[in-house]
């Protein structure tokens, strides 16, 4: 058996697997990192298929993604991990492209901003130095601003919210650039979002060359990373339940109970990576006297939720999007995706054999859909882009995903669970514990590695 970066396999003393509860993209990045270092893997997952609120949604025969998933070059953790497994090559299953804000509509005289290939801070300032729509003293403003930030090392209070922070900010430049930047990244109402998470994205993307660029999926976001964790959990001796919804019913020193598909089983360890909202369900009352447990359900029980609605697009005729992302004017679509890469990807599909074209419009944190059911919404965008631009051809398909729980609610102060560590045979992972990020794919991989690699020296070391 092979064994990742040369360490020994550790092993439950009675050879005993570990559960894994939550097949999203933390419980997978979890379960691929157990069963890379030899621990056999139990993988529960309460719905039909892996990959959690970043997965492949088949429509038609089209296999299109449930949102669109835009990473960065700072998203280390995603990086590297893909990388292992997509066979080592440079950004694997992603494409990258330099940040930029390009309107849709270039007459409407909405900034455009491009960042040029240089070591940061220097990307940002030519960027800003360049940007399109914005007079010389709104350019002057925008880096004496960035430069404030830098020097108070990308620090806030914890009470502000990102309205706040941008209210020093020219308000064609708060309002064009950065809260749709923040919109997008938080998934929260800039007026309720937290400017610590931010300005801690901020200094994240100017950390190092490359850092701020776009990273598009290249593949569908299930054979990005649930599909191949999972054949590696079942070719290391592991196992897949989907339906397969679990509670933890005890937990001791020695291993931890687990009640799924009316079994019971007792695993060496388990790592709970639902999300903050399905955390309740998964420990049994006798566990949740625990006081991290309690503390945890706690945390999650005050975040909020936001909704994200993602609007499918098909034309007859050829339609591409230069640079494969435009910035719409927020009535309602905020954001258009060229998606033309999943027709390319199912070219025997008679939906993608009768497409030329797919675009993705993306309604972040979307009051806009709430009230709308989904022909209605798909019309009213399909109307928005004719008023951005004339000559935006006729949809003839069409398909509305609204995420009701697509992000916890980023907002000033929230508090996130105090450990991930419960006890020694119990982890939590998700993208709600890092208190510095948004929900994000890195969050939720960075603590799955985390969890994933702490259960496996906890058991080597039993
Ligand atoms: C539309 C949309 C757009 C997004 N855009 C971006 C983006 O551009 N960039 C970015 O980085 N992030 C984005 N995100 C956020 C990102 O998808 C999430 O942060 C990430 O996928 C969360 O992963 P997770 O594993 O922590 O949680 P989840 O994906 O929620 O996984 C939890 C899993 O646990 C399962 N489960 C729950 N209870 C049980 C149980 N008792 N037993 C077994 N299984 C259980 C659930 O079914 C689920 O599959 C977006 C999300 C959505 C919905």
């Amino acid at each position: 058996m092979t064994m990742a970066h040369g360490e020994p396999a550790p092993r439950d003393a009675r050879g005993r697997p570990v559960a894994v509860i939550g097949g999203g993209w933390a419980g997978c990045a979890a379960a691929w990192t157990l069963a890379s270092r030899g621990v056999p893997v139990v993988l529960h997952e309460a719905t039909g298929a892996l990959g959690g609120r970043a997965r492949r949604v088949e429509r038609a025969g089209l296999p299109i993604d449930n949102g669109q998933h835009l990473l960065v070059g700072a998203y280390e953790a995603t990086r590297s991990l893909l990388w292992a497994v997509h066979g080592r090559r440079v950004d694997p299953g992603m494409r990258r492209q330099r940040l930029a804000i390009t309107p849709f509509a270039p007459a409407s005289g909405a900034p455009a901003l491009a960042t040029a290939g240089l070591p940061p801070p220097w990307n940002l300032v030519i960027a800003v130095a360049r940007a399109r729509g914005l007079s010389w003293d709104e350019r002057v403003a925008t880096l004496r601003w960035m430069s404030a930030l830098r020097a108070a090392r990308y620090e806030r209070a914890a009470g502000e919210t990102v309205d706040a922070m941008l209210d020093a900010l020219p308000r064609r430049v708060a309002r064009g650039i950065f809260a749709p930047l923040a919109l997008a990244a938080l998934n929260t109402p800039t007026a309720r979002a937290s400017s610590r998470v931010f300005a801690h994205l901020l200094g994240r993307i100017s950390r190092g060359r490359g850092a701020s660029d776009f990273l598009l999926p290249a593949l569908d976001l299930s054979e990005l990373l649930p599909e191949p964790a999972a054949r590696r959990v079942e070719a290391r001796g592991g196992e897949i339940r989907l339906r397969a919804a679990a509670v933890v019913t005890s937990a001791t020193d020695t291993g931890v109970d687990i009640y799924a598909g009316g079994g019971r089983w007792r695993a060496a360890a388990a790592i709970v990576a639902v999300g903050p909202h399905q955390l309740a369900h998964v420990f049994a009352p006798g566990v949740t006297a625990h006081p991290d447990v309690a503390d945890a359900l706690e945390a999650a029980a005050a975040m909020r939720f936001e909704p994200t609605a993602t609007i499918y697009l098909g034309f007859r005729e050829r339609y591409r999007i230069p640079g494969r992302i435009a910035r719409l004017d927020d009535a309602p679509g905020q954001w258009i995706f060229d998606r033309h890469d999943v027709l390319d990807r199912a070219p025997e599909a008679a939906t993608a054999r009768a497409l030329e074209g797919l675009v993705a419009v993306v309604i972040s944190a979307g009051a806009a859909s709430d009230d709308l059911d989904a022909r209605a919404l798909a019309a009213r965008v399909q109307s928005q882009l004719k008023r951005l631009d004339a000559s935006f051809p006729v949809a003839v398909w069409s398909q509305v995903i609204v995420e009701r729980r697509a992000t916890f609610a980023c907002e000033p102060g929230l508090r996130r669970p105090r450990t991930a560590a419960i006890g020694p045979r119990i982890h939590l992972a998700g993208d709600y514990l890092d208190p510095n990020l948004p929900a994000t794919i890195e969050a939720a991989v960075a603590s799955g590695e985390a969890a994933g690699r702490a259960i496996a020296r906890a058991l080597a070391a039993t």
